[in-house]
């Protein structure tokens, strides 16, 4: 490092001149992560320097996660939900997993996922050592029931279930799956880190929480649909003992346990996380929600109407499509799922000002090629 340090102007016009090599949000289509609602900001700035993983140091910011989890618990149908905030869906994951592993106690184990599943359960069952069984999905981008279970043995210690994939934002037949894993008698898992703060509050939307019985554990991450600062993931299971089977020992700490996998924790993401969710409401979560699905539904049409098509309908704001045959003009950040689909994340920063500007380049490229 610097032997002697630099003034605080000198520091902060190199620190500006850094941020404007990052893309601007007016162009990022691409992303599941948004700017942080303002209220997020403010409770994040004021809980900047509490750390969860020393609870007794932080009564009042431990308090603030225990409200989370239990506002986010009675949104997905168990009040008495237990868990905790984690740094994001990758963490909640390899957490559901090593509680599957280590409850079940079984010989060489699998864990069997659906294809759609995020790149983190590759890495969850890496660090854990258990085999990852990937099942190939059915031809709507959702989980095939059948071929599902026929992956099923009786080393299978934990099914996996994607309520918004990240790639097509589909949701699995999770009341099938929850219910098949039930009768064998095998940890469910479902994977909402991005349907999770969508779901609930659209209508008629497909079941996915605790509703069903077989489901023992949801991930949900609120820096994505619920517009916290980063990192904010959460973890919530059934069961207090299952979350407990992973409890360690900490001796110099103001809690003499703890299950959690990082040891200090963030207290400010997890108050922008609570904050949120106390300042919308229901109401305002719906408002939020739905204008993103009302845009990802207008942006469908607009691209057909320049004769690019949808892979699928979604069930959450993910919309996708078959490549056109013109490339996405700059500086529009999009993507491109593992089938070389475009794919275009309905964010709440990506309004309907942007959805109609998009639209609008997009037909300039169209008119250019037709021409
Ligand atoms: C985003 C996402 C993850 C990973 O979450 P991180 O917060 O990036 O760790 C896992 N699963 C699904 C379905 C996701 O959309």
């Amino acid at each position: 490092m610097r032997s002697k340090g630099i003034s605080e102007d000198e520091l902060f016009s190199f620190l500006e001149t850094v941020k404007l090599e990052d893309k601007n949000h007016r162009y990022i289509l691409s992303s599941m992560c948004t700017l942080p609602h303002p209220v997020a900001v403010r409770a994040h700035d004021l809980f900047m320097e509490t750390n969860l993983g020393d609870p007794g140091l932080f009564p009042g910011t431990a308090s603030l996660e225990r409200l989370l989890i239990s506002r986010l618990g009675t949104l997905f149908h168990n009040p008495g939900a237990c868990g905790y905030a984690t740094t994001g869906g990758t963490e909640s994951n390899i957490q559901a997993l090593r509680i599957a592993k280590t409850t079940a106690k079984i010989p060489s184990p699998n864990v069997v996922i659906p294809e759609s599943a995020h790149f983190s359960f590759k890495k969850a069952c890496d660090m854990i050592g258990v085999e990852m069984r990937a099942v190939p999905l059915g031809r709507d981008y959702r989980a095939d029931t059948d071929r599902f279970m026929e992956a099923v043995d009786s080393h299978t210690c934990c099914m996996v279930g994607i309520a918004g994939t990240t790639e097509y934002g589909m949701v699995d037949p999770i009341r099938d799956l929850a219910a098949a894993a039930h009768k064998e008698g095998i940890f469910f898992h479902v994977d909402a880190a991005f349907g999770g703060m969508v779901l609930p509050f659209l209508k008629e939307a497909p079941l996915f929480d605790f509703t069903l019985p077989g489901v023992m554990s949801v991930a949900v991450d609120p820096h994505k649909m619920g517009m916290s600062t980063i990192p904010a993931g959460c973890l919530l299971l059934r069961n207090e003992k299952d979350l407990c089977s992973l409890s360690v020992d900490t001796p110099y700490l103001t809690v003499k346990q703890e299950f959690t996998l990082s040891g200090t924790r963030p207290g400010g993401s997890v108050a922008g996380a609570i904050a949120v969710l106390e300042y919308l409401g229901h109401k305002g979560m719906e408002a939020v929600v739905q204008g993103c699905m009302k845009n990802t539904r207008r942006l469908i049409n607009g691209m057909e109407s320049y004769g690019i098509s949808p892979v699928v309908t979604p069930d959450v704001n993910v919309a996708t499509f078959e490549s056109p045959e013109f490339p996405v003009p700059p500086p529009w950040q999009v993507s491109y799922t593992r089938n070389n689909h475009l794919r275009i994340v309905c964010m709440p920063h990506v309004h309907a000002g942007i959805i109609e500007a998009f639209l609008e380049d997009i037909g300039d490229q169209y008119a250019e090629k037709a021409d």
